[in-house]
């Protein structure tokens, strides 16, 4: 599925959800909650919502869009009055964009409200769906996040957090919750750590996020990350922490660094920004350059191409001018459309280029449609050469942790070799960020991330209904690997 929202990220591993939870007497939780999610807009733009409790009740609003079109009427969250509340923007990889889907997702059962808000993708999420349904579920929803209130609802337990602790490790794969109860938040991270999930403190209570700059945002202090494998449940006692499942191997997605993240963020004590120049640096010794200026394509690829520049000794220039203000019902999903709504997107600026041997950075190349488009913007403009940077290793094998790749045959490095792919995507020069230049300029224990859409290594074992031909059968290192691709 492509995101026609933004005809750039098109062409890129796409995030799907950003979640936002905050426990705040006193202050204007709903309010604070939609500012988190202006925060959180990049991980998602096909829906928004907002729920907010008051100890008694929960209520929410939903919808399709931006955060700022879903709450174009800012009056409404003066009227969702609470103390704690839940957020959440999205981009469907599971579950088709409709309304419905739109979450928080909000459940009444037994032992009362819930409303739900999950970044991530179940593996076992079908099988799951299916065997609750064969016992008698009924889904309102096509998403996964819908499976944890069903388990919930159905584990016989009283108390939510024991529920939890019993539902929680039937699940396989990537997710980050957050859950609210009418008095209580509950912030949830699977056990390798694959979505991002971090903590932090207000003046008078705690906040949840995907991302450290949604603090920044609303004033809160960032406290810690939500480890892998823990559950933290903030209410009237406070704060505390229990886990559902033992330590695993901490694999958080490298592309968090790579792509999705904003570069104000930290992650794993990390500055984005910092850890993007790092990797343009690296980039820049793997692949010297003959040439006059380097850019950058917005917004990603700047902080990279800045480290380049720098590690070249070339001028950085802003070479292309991004349009931020088309609205996701523009651009329509044809081909001539999505051709055209590039050059929406992005400009490039002819009095920088012209004549000029470029070199271009971009954070990844996936399917190689946009890569094209962009060089041929950059000849048409007036470069004498395009040469184009990568600031990853070329992704050769699918995701299954929540973006939307899901075929090897989607991925343009799985089909052809680099001298194909320049010659494709009509560069002079084309080079990818190793492995291990990534690695390196992370700066952290390579054990510690997911990097398995560049080398076919599984920490969970991917669906075999979806891809068994070409998994081994045994585990080797504790990951599942693929065979069949260009390693
Ligand atoms: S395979 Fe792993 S590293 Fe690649 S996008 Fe998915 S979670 Fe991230």
């Amino acid at each position: 599925m492509l995101n026609y929202t933004d005809p750039l990220r098109a062409d890129k591993m796409t995030e799907e959800c950003g979640v936002f939870g905050l426990y705040a007497p006193g202050s204007a939780v709903a309010r604070l909650t939609y500012y988190g999610l202006y925060a959180l807009q990049h991980r998602g733009q096909e829906s928004a919502g907002i729920a907010v409790a008051n100890g008694r009740t929960i209520i929410g609003e939903k919808g399709m869009g931006l955060v700022a079109e879903v709450f174009a009427d800012t009056g409404k969250l003066d009227q969702m009055e609470g103390h704690l509340a839940v957020g959440h923007v999205r981009y469907s990889t599971c579950g088709s964009s409709v309304p419905v889907n739109a979450q928080p997702l909000l459940v009444r059962y037994r032992n009362g409200a819930l409303a739900i808000a999950h970044n991530g993708n179940l593996i076992n999420g079908r099988l799951l769906r299916r065997q609750l349904e064969a016992e008698g579920s009924i889904f309102q929803t096509t998403t996964d996040s819908e499976i944890i209130a069903h388990l919930v609802a159905r584990s016989g337990e009283n108390d939510l957090t024991t529920a939890l602790k019993k539902s929680l490790p039937k699940l396989e794969g990537a997710y980050a919750f957050i859950l609210m109860t009418p008095d209580r938040l509950i912030g949830i991270r699977d056990p390798h750590g694959i979505r991002p999930l971090s903590l932090g403190k207000t003046a008078s209570g705690y906040v949840l996020a995907s991302e450290t700059c949604a603090f920044d945002t609303i004033g809160a202090e960032f406290l810690r990350d939500i480890a892998p494998g823990e559950m933290v449940i903030i209410d009237q006692q406070g704060l505390h922490s229990e886990r559902f499942a033992p330590p695993a191997e901490h694999a958080m997605c490298i592309f968090e660094f790579i792509y999705f993240a904003r570069p104000d963020s930290n992650l794993l004590g990390k500055n984005v920004h910092l850890v993007r120049k790092r990797l343009g640096r690296r980039l820049a010794q793997e692949h010297p350059v003959a040439a006059d200026l380097v850019i950058g394509v917005p917004d990603s690829s700047l902080s990279v191409a800045s480290g380049v520049a720098e590690e070249l000794g070339l001028p950085y220039e802003m070479g292309f001018v991004k349009n931020r203000y088309i609205g996701r019902t523009f651009i329509q999903p044809s081909p001539e459309m999505r051709a055209l709504g590039v050059q929406l997107k992005l400009n490039p600026v002819r009095q920088i280029v012209a004549g000029k041997r470029v070199v271009m950075v971009d954070d990844s190349i996936v399917r190689g449609t946009t890569s094209l488009r962009i060089v041929e913007m950059l000849r048409k403009a007036g470069a004498k050469e395009v040469h184009v940077l990568i600031s990853s290793p070329p992704v050769i094998a699918p995701c299954y942790y929540g973006l939307d790749i899901s075929t090897p045959a989607e991925l343009i490095a799985a089909r052809m070799s680099i001298p194909e792919i320049t010659k494709s995507i009509g560069a002079d020069s084309l080079g990818f960020l190793s492995e291990e230049g990534l690695l390196a300029a992370v700066d952290l224990p390579e054990e510690g991330f997911c990097r398995a859409c560049f080398n076919g290594c599984y920490q969970v074992k991917p669906p075999e209904d979806q891809w068994a031909s070409n998994l081994t059968d045994e585990q080797t290192d504790g990951r599942w690997h693929c065979v069949g691709l260009h390693l």
